[in-house]
Formats: C-alpha cells, structure tokens, sequence
C-alpha cells in the first residue's frame, strides 16, 4: 500500500573519480562503443550529403531547440524534484532522426540536440558532465541500431514498413533501458531492479515520447522538413503532465524519510481499517516517538538528526509488511498501521510487531558524518476492535500508551494503560509538544 519511494539515482556520484572502477569500465565501454559504431556507419554509408536529408535534419534539429527551450522551467522543476533528468521528450526528434535520415546525419543530430540539452538544460542545474556523455553515447547506439533496423530510405509506407518502425522503436526504448538500467545497478548495487527501471509512467512517457517521434519522421516525410513545429505546442503540454506525478509523490511523502506525509497516513490508515472492519479481521496503530531525541541533535546537530530519522524510517518500513501503512506523523514520531494481525490474540501480535520494531531500532546503528549514532524508541499500541472502531479514538488510545511507554522507562512497547485514556482535548498539558504540533496539523 505505502512505499517508500527510492531515488534510483540517489548516491550516484557527483564526479566520475569518485564512481567505483566496475562502473567506470561499464560507462567507457559503452562510450566506446558507440564511437566504434559510428566509425562502421562512416566506413560503410556514402559520404554525399542529399540536400533533401539535410533540410529534414535541420528541421528536425531546430524543433528540438525550440522544444528545450520552451520546456526548461518544466525540466528544471522535474530535476529539483527527482535529481535527474531521466525520460526527458528530446527522443521524439532523435528517434524520428533515426528513421529517416543517414546513419551519419541521425548522430550529429543526437550529438547537437544533446549538447543544447547540456548547455541550456542540465549544466545550470549540475548535472555531471560523465552521465551526460554517457546518454549521449547510449542514445547514439539505440539511433544506429534503429536506422540498421528501417534501411537507408526509412520505412515503407506499408504494412512491413510499419512493422519495421515498430520494430525500431522496441529496439530503440529498450536499447536505451537496458544500458541505463544496467550502469544505475554497478553504480548503487542496493537499487532493485524495480527501481532502476523506473515508474511506470516514466516508461509510458518514453512509449509515447517514441511513438511521436515515428509520427513526427512521418510528418517530414509527407509535409515537409519544417511542419514539425506544429507537433510543439502537444508536446510543450504532454511535458508539463509530467509533473502531475511527480507533484502527487511529493504531496504525499515525507522528504526526510520516504514515508508517508502525516495527512496521506491518514487516508491511507482509514481506508486499511475500514476494509478490517468489514471483513471482520484486526488491525492495530502503533505510535512510535524516539527517546531524547534532543540529546542526539543536541550532540551531533540537526544534520545528523535528520540521518538518524531517515535510518529509523527505513528500518521501520522494512519490518512490517508491504500493505501496512507506515508514516511519519510529526518531528520524531512515526505511525504505523497494521492493517490485519493474524493469530488467535490479536492484541498480543500486535505488541509483538511493535517490540520487533523497538529491538530493531535499538539495534540499528544509523551512519552519521562523524561516526554511528544509537537511539530507543517507546511505542504506544491499540487494536481494531478491543480499543476502539476508528482511527481516532485509536490514535488517542495509542497515544496514551506511549506515554505509559515513556513513563515506564523509555524503550519499552505499552497497550492501552491502565488508567482511561484523556478525554480529547482535556489534559492535553501533558502532552508531548511534538504531538500536539502534529495533531493540530
Ligand atoms: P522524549 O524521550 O521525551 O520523547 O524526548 P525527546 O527529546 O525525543 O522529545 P522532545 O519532544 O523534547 O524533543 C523532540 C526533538 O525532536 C526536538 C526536536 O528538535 C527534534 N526534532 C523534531 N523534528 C526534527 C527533525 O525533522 N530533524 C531533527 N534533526 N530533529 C527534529
Ligand atoms: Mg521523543
Ligand atoms: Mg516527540
């Protein structure tokens, strides 16, 4: 249900000294072979340029400017916001490049729209020049091998022409997912291949990014090398849909620690009890809060703070199960909603999970900049259905129970307390402020 959401590229090195020599070797390799590549298609094409393939380059080329320079406040936001330019739309031109002009003209043509890319696009934002050369060199590969696939002359306007430009554009997209794939998994091996691939709607992007760029070899061929721009203004606007995705992960996941925002817990943990209601099954909220918490910004800073709550938040996600929905729920506090616990006692699986994830952050020894830190944290549970029917009152009942937790000593895994819990907004003085911050958020 929740899932933390990786950045594939996150530990990518900044600087090609810094990547380890297995990757190093990978990405020249590929460079490589693309110049070897070339250098076959200069030996074996005509070296005349036909002045009707110039014109479709240039035309080509000049909608690709125009088409970077109209995008770069969406690029720049998508970078800000994923720290990569991954699917970026410039292959509608490069692709349709590689279906109707020479060998040698579709690669000058990557070459040129991909250093207007870098000079306009990824430099003001830092991208390293390494990752760079090589998109370029994978994308010159995927333009070669998809120009040998349609012949000189392009496709044919029939049925095998047809088949042959799908041919291209399957050769082409996975071309270019394979070597990326393969060069994210030498660079950060921890990356599941899930990961490295990519969402979903990255990959449709890039499907209907090369499906364009088919019509857009069509249109040239048919209306000529400059009737092109008029696929600008669709493409202008299918690359700001991009960010709709992006906007939601954002709205719905907490920054520091790839769990979900205290408001999307919410929802999600709503949903999760409400189908545990209907099919009769229990579920339980688990209100985490780390012990002295202070003391560790106190002693190593607020840099440091935050790594140790990023470690927490992972190790949290790692030991429920995928449809439990875990989140973030103020500064130091987390929440977790386990959505069906199994077993005849519902209520003693549920402090059983909750003493799991205690034992494991007490062992966990999150890295910070100046060594390994150590830290505790004190859980209050309440169950579906002996503590109550909504998430509410569960909230309030597990509340209550870290607080007896923390009274006890910290460290320590506490049920609904002995005493009834506060009624909603009495002592609220004796609340943890933390808390109070996050229940009015
Ligand atoms: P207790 O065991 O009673 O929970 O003690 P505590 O120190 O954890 O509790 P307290 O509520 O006094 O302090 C919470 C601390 O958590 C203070 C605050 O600076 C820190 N904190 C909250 N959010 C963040 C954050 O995003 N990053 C960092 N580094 N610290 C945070
Ligand atoms: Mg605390
Ligand atoms: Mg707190």
């Amino acid at each position: 249900m929740s899932r933390s959401r990786g950045n594939p590229f996150e530990g990518r090195a900044r600087h090609i000294r810094a990547l380890p020599s297995r990757v190093v070797t990978f990405l020249v390799g590929v460079e490589v072979l693309a110049v070897a590549a070339v250098l076959v298609a200069v030996a074996t094409s005509p070296p005349t340029v036909l002045a009707n393939t110039l014109a479709s380059g240039i035309g080509l080329l000049v909608a690709a400017v125009l088409h970077t320079e109209a995008s770069l406040g969406v690029e720049r936001t998508r970078h800000r916001m994923e720290a990569t330019p991954h699917a970026d739309l410039s292959s509608v031109w490069t692709f349709a490049g590689a279906l109707i002009l020479p060998p040698l003209e579709a690669v000058a043509l990557v070459l040129l729209i991909y250093l207007h890319l870098y000079l306009r696009a990824w430099r003001p934002l830092a991208v390293p020049p390494h990752r760079v050369i090589f998109s370029t060199a994978t994308v010159v590969l995927a333009a070669l091998a998809a120009g040998a696939i349609v012949g000189p002359t392009g496709p044919a306007p029939t049925a095998g022409g047809l088949a042959l430009a799908l041919l291209a554009l399957a050769v082409y997209g996975l071309l270019n997912l394979v070597l990326v794939v393969v060069a994210i998994r030498l660079s950060s091996p921890g990356t599941t291949l899930a990961g490295a691939v990519g969402h979903r709607d990255e990959l449709l992007l890039e499907l209907a990014t090369l499906a364009m760029g088919a019509v857009m070899a069509g249109v040239v061929a048919a209306l000529g090398p400059f009737h092109v721009v008029l696929a600008l203004p669709p493409l202008v606007v299918l690359h700001r849909t991009v960010l709709v995705r992006q906007l939601a992960a954002a709205a719905t996941t907490d920054a520091k620690t790839g769990l979900l925002t205290a408001a999307e817990w919410r929802m999600q943990a709503s949903l999760a009890l409400r189908r545990a209601r209907h099919e009769d099954r229990a579920a339980a909220v688990v209100l985490l809060d780390l012990d002295h918490f202070k003391v560790v910004n106190d002693r190593h800073g607020h840099l440091a703070g935050d790594q140790v709550l990023a470690a927490v938040g992972e190790a949290l996600r790692g030991e429920v199960r995928e449809v439990d929905v875990v989140g973030r729920f103020g500064g130091e506090e987390f929440v977790v909603l386990l959505a069906d616990i199994a077993g005849d006692d519902p209520d003693e699986g549920a402090l059983h999970v909750a003493d799991r994830i205690r034992r494991r952050i007490a062992a966990l020894r999150p890295e910070i900049d100046d060594g390994t830190a150590r830290v505790t944290i004190s859980a209050g549970v309440a169950t579906l259905p002996r503590d109550g029917a909504d998430l509410e009152r569960l909230l309030e009942v597990a509340d209550a129970a870290l607080y007896a937790a923390k009274d006890s000593g910290r460290n320590a895994v506490r049920a609904r307390p002995d005493e009834p819990p506060p009624a909603p907004g009495l002592p609220l003085v004796d609340l943890d402020p933390g808390m109070l911050r996050a229940r009015e958020a």
